[in-house]
């Protein structure tokens, strides 16, 4: 079992399998161009299921799979039946914009993932436009309803924005309650790679907003869920991700691998190890104990909301959110 510095137990895995995405959101990506980590620096699939199988036996017991945008990467369903075929009762998870999922979803489905979290910033193909820097909605949608087709269980993740999307809080739910997704409203975390202007939608305001809408009751957290979640009357559940409380971290069970093999303990901070060498030469102990360390080094929490106001340099594009 893994177990850090502070008593949690750490038995999530976000695995960022490229740090590349056809999107370019405004809270995510920077504008400009900039160069991409070179392929060749990349752990293999194969190298990435080494890795996997050290996590699974140090006490891994969900994986999830992010990017960057994860499905621009080939052959990710062999990657998922390589995780499955050696644990099927792995939590296997993903996160996608969506915009490849028609087409694919019943291919991951059949290797074995369970579950997607979606991205829906908006219904409006204008504002998606914007949002990702081009024409996406179409897809997304199309996405989205082609994994519930297939049987996916499926959540949804908006970020609200104001200015840009903060109208379409209610009109976003409704699209996922009759689907029967359930929605998270995320709080924009603020990152030195996301446009300046950006201003994210608090908890509170959010509330707000839903409260002239609807009745709903406080559940407070679901385990190790960083959502707060609330219940509706008629038992519809949505979450808020508050990373500005220290909420957020105090039942934090997860690390981040991203696509170069770099072992994040925490998503603020710049603090990272690498597994990549112990990984090539096969060095399985070497891997185990990095894991370790890393764990062990866990920060007790973001500084998200802090007071000295830094800037998270952590690029939420290479960690996968
Ligand atoms: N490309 C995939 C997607 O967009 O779902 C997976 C990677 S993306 C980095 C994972 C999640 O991080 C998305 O739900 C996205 O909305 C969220 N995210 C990215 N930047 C964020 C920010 N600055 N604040 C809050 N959430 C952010
Ligand atoms: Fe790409 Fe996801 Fe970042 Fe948007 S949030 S730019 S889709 S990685």
């Amino acid at each position: 079992m893994l177990i850090d510095s502070y008593a949690r137990v750490v038995d999530y895995l976000r695995v960022s399998v490229t740090e590349r995405c056809n999107f370019r959101c405004q809270y995510c990506m920077p504008e400009k161009p900039f160069s991409w980590v070179p392929k060749e620096n990349l752990l293999s699939f194969e190298e990435l299921f080494e890795f996997m199988k050290v996590a699974i036996d140090e006490g891994i017991k969900k994986i999830r799979i992010t990017g960057g945008e994860p499905l621009l990467r080939e052959d990710l369903d062999k990657f998922i039946k390589m995780i499955y075929d050696y644990e099927p009762t792995i939590d296997l998870a993903m996160t996608t914009n969506a915009f490849l999922l028609k087409g694919t979803a019943q291919r991951l489905k059949d290797a074995g993932l369970k579950r997607i979290n979606v991205s829906i910033d908006t219904l409006k193909p204008e504002v998606a436009q914007a949002i990702a820097g081009k024409d996406v909605l179409k897809n997304v949608l199309e996405g989205v309803e082609e994994a519930v087709k297939v049987g996916l269980k499926v959540k949804a993740n908006m970020v609200p924005m104001k200015n840009m999307n903060a109208d379409e809080i209610v009109d976003v739910l409704e699209y996922c309650k009759v689907r029967g997704i359930s929605v998270r409203f995320i709080e924009y975390m603020e990152n030195s790679y996301a446009k300046k202007e950006i201003q994210g939608l608090k908890s509170p305001e959010l509330l707000a907003i839903l409260r002239e809408h609807y009745s709903f009751e406080d559940e407070g957290f679901d385990g190790s869920s960083p959502s707060h979640y609330y219940k509706m009357e008629d038992g519809y559940r949505f979450g808020i991700i508050e990373p500005y409380a220290d909420d957020f971290c105090k039942k934090c069970n997860r690390i981040r691998l991203t696509a170069e093999g770099q072992l994040i303990p925490c998503l603020y901070f710049d603090e990272a190890m690498s597994i990549a060498e112990s990984i090539k030469r096969g060095d399985i102990k070497g891997a185990a104990l990095v894991l370790k360390e890393v764990v062990r080094t866990k920060p007790e929490k973001n500084r998200w909301g802090g007071e000295d106001n830094e800037i998270s340099k952590r690029a939420f594009y290479e960690t996968g959110g």
